[in-house]
């Protein structure tokens, strides 16, 4: 796999899966914008972007503001010259049964998951469309195909990018662009980490490879998507889950 000469845009990138993908591309030899709400996280991922030798871009972006978005995408074309790969894998959980989750939980996760994927993706499709060429990989979860108890609004929201991903990918597959969404079962970040000890447990037990992802698990496939190993796929949704569903 070589990603040399490719410019990538990962928002979420200031920490856990986001980070080590961004990490990750920069290896295979690409460069790196590092797009994250986390004004603290931006700079150091960007400097060790910059330690593999690739250049870095940090950019304090809240990806539920489209017009953000635009002036990311339009910073990325400014100093790189274009965008080749979009990694949308900004994601937050609100976690409540239904019966006492509120509107606001309710709102922010569809606001940040699902609005934020259709705004950089609006924003990036524009000139990946000119360029007639494009690499957008959306970071979904198994808890979009499987449902989890707590997660209505979670689960809503990365069901809602599996289907966004297929049209997505159906209206720009004649123009070099491939959509993929890539679905992370419990991977081990500050997001499981927020798990109580004993459900953890019980969420290992269900998992066939009886442990948790790493986020190394994630960003290689997620590499190989935006790689040209992969441009005859498109519009698929790959789980990565020790099994977990199948
Ligand atoms: P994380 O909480 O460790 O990191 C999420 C990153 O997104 C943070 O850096 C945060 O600052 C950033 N972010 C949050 N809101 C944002 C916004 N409005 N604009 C821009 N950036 C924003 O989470 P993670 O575990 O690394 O998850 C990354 C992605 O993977 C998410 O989409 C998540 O839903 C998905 N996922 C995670 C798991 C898991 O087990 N950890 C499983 C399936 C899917």
């Amino acid at each position: 796999m070589n990603l040399e000469n490719n410019i990538a845009l990962v928002t979420g990138a200031g920490q856990g899966i986001g980070k080590t993908i961004a990490l990750t591309l920069a290896q295979y030899g690409a460069d790196v914008v590092i797009a994250d709400i986390n004004e603290a996280t931006v700079s150091t991922v960007a400097h060790e972007v910059e330690a593999f030798g690739r250049r870095a871009l940090p950019f304090v972006l809240d990806v539920v503001n489209l017009a953000a978005c635009e002036e990311a995408i339009k910073k990325t074309i400014d100093t790189f010259g274009k965008l080749d790969i979009l990694v949308n894998n900004a994601g937050i959980t609100r976690d409540m049964v239904l019966l006492r989750m509120k509107e606001e939980q309710w709102d922010q996760v569809i606001a940040v998951n699902l609005k934020g994927t259709f705004n950089c993706t609006k924003a990036a499709i524009r000139y990946m469309f000119r360029n007639k060429y494009g690499r957008i990989i959306n970071i979904a979860s198994v808890t979009g195909a499987m449902g989890n108890p707590g997660q209505a609004n979670y689960a809503a929201s990365k069901a809602a990018i599996m289907g966004f991903t297929k049209a997505v990918a159906r209206e720009y597959a004649h123009c070099g662009i491939t959509v993929n969404a890539v679905a992370p079962g419990f991977i081990k970040t500050a997001m499981t980490d927020a798990i109580p000890d004993k459900e953890r447990e019980a969420m290992i037990a269900m998992i066939p490879a009886q442990k948790l992802g790493m986020p190394e698990d994630v960003a290689h496939l997620v590499c190989f998507l935006a790689s040209d190993l992969a441009a005859y796929i498109t519009g698929q949704v790959i789980h990565v889950n020790g099994g977990l569903y199948m």
